[in-house]
């Protein structure tokens, strides 16, 4: 297993330089379509192989190693994202080690002078911290980048040429999602088809809306009024409480698409456990069957938390491939989205501007300051860089647009280190383990 992580991701990395060198997209977009094709190849696989298990763990590891990459523009920051994912990686004898935090495990070992070490090297223009034999590092520097015009820190180095919203991230069922999109929350039913054309129109890909927001009409009408093909517009729509259960999950998945005009969504969640309840079960069963059915493409959970995850996981054996939940500066649930990277599942940020209440905060106005941006800017760039997706709303084509342009900077370790520190548990919505509205 060890050996072969690494192996495989020799031959990933080689694929990567020539694709790169070769297409016109963002190196993280490579990397991700890359992986994904490993998942698809290997979910073959399984049909024939009795180790299929192994190789889709293999597979899963791989893609977090890769979706860590993506987001990373230092041997800092990919530490960071490898932690968020439960792997670390730590120098020993000639090379590196990936291990599982949670187990203690030695997952794999990658030969200081192999390709990955030497890619990584180029691409953060250093050697790892600390390790033994700074030599590799000269000459891996020496060597030119794949992606030029080289670059000495910092990844992508070469211009992004697509819409940097069409930027994705991996779902565990092998498709994509737009990291970046827009919420409808409280956006009124008569404007909402406006708001969501001019969205699709200024570059958002991605709309998250609800049953009980009460817009749908609106949503699918704005998709519609976007002149955009339905393929190029990715659609999110939740079941609410009252609908739990196996039953009313299916009559209201189905009130949905109809309200939306649609054949099928591309995301479909349970908006609330609803613990007391205790349906949820029943209603992730008939998410199963509606992505079965073709209506939900993918199938996920909203304000989630870990004993329900882990209950619905272990009796279905599905994993959701989301969970939206609340994450801003003073809500930064750490363990949470250490428990979704471990299991391969998306965080998505609602909330993430959280009503504003930091973006006074000092370390939010001394990035601001720095990079050029507005506190909104800076607060939803450290979700990009946190990993998770993020749905902003604004009702202005100018908060739409402004929320738009997060991708000609980043934060740097220090400035993210410095707005963890702003994480007081405080929420601005209700608490999951306790909403049951009706
Ligand atoms: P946001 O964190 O997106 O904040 C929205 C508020 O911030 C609005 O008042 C908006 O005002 C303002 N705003 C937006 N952009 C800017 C900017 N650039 N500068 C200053 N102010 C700005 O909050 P939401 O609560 O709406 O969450 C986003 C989405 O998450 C929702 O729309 C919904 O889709 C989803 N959600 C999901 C929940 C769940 O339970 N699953 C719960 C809550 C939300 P203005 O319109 O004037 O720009």
């Amino acid at each position: 297993m060890a050996e072969t992580l690494f192996h495989c991701d020799d031959v990933l990395w080689r694929r990567f330089e020539m694709i790169c060198r070769e297409r016109d997209e963002t190196p993280g977009a490579v990397l991700r379509d890359l992986v994904r094709l490993e998942v698809q190849r290997c979910e073959r696989r399984k049909a024939r192989s009795a180790e299929g298990i192994d190789e889709r763990l293999l597979v899963r590891l791989r893609l977090l190693v890769a979706e860590a990459l993506a987001v990373s523009e230092s041997w800092g920051d990919l530490q960071r994202a490898l932690e968020e994912r439960a792997l670390k990686f730590t120098p020993a004898g000639g090379g590196l080690v990936l291990t599982d935090l949670a187990t203690g495990e030695t997952l794999a070992k990658s030969s200081q002078v192999g390709p990955p070490y030497m890619a990584l090297v180029r691409r953060f223009g250093t050697g790892f911290p600390g390790h033994p034999q700074p030599g590799i590092a000269a000459q891996a520097l020496a060597r030119p980048c794949p992606l030029a015009p080289a670059r000495r820190t910092g990844f992508p180095v070469r211009p992004d040429r697509r819409p940097p919203m069409t930027q994705t991230l991996a779902l565990n069922d092998t498709r994509s999602i737009p990291q970046l999109g827009f919420g409808l929350w409280q956006v009124p039913a008569a404007t909402t088809a406006e708001t969501t054309a001019t969205a699709l129109k200024l570059g958002y890909r991605l709309v998250d809306g609800a049953a009980i927001y009460g817009n749908e009409e609106g949503q699918g009408e704005g998709i519609r009024r976007s002149g955009l093909p339905r393929e190029q517009v990715f659609v999110t729509t939740k079941v609410w409480n009252s609908e739990q259960g196996f039953d009313r999950t299916l009559h209201a998945a189905e009130a949905s698409l109809k309200r939306l005009g649609l054949a099928h969504v591309d995301l479909l969640l349970i908006h609330w456990p609803c613990p007391r309840k205790d349906l949820y079960l029943d209603s992730w069963r008939a998410l199963i069957r509606l992505r079965e059915e073709g209506r939900a493409t993918s199938i996920g959970v909203s304000n989630f938390q870990e004993p329900q995850l882990t209950r619905i996981i272990g009796e279905t054996g599905i994993t959701p491939v989301l969970n939206q939940v609340e994450i801003n500066p003073r809500l930064q649930q750490p363990a949470l989205r250490a428990f979704h990277a471990k299991h391969g599942i998306v965080t998505q940020s609602w909330t993430p501007l959280g009503q504003g209440k930091s973006f006074d905060a000092a370390p939010v106005q001394a990035a601001a300051r720095r990079a050029g941006k507005s506190p909104a800017q800076v607060i939803l760039r450290w979700h990009i860089q946190l990993g998770a997706s993020v749905i902003p709303r604004s009702t202005r084509e100018a908060g739409l647009k402004e929320n738009l342009d997060l991708f000609d900077f980043a934060l740097t370790e220090a400035e993210m280190a410095a707005i963890a520190t702003l994480d007081e548990g405080q929420r601005c919505g209700p608490d999951p383990a306790r909403f049951e509205m009706d």
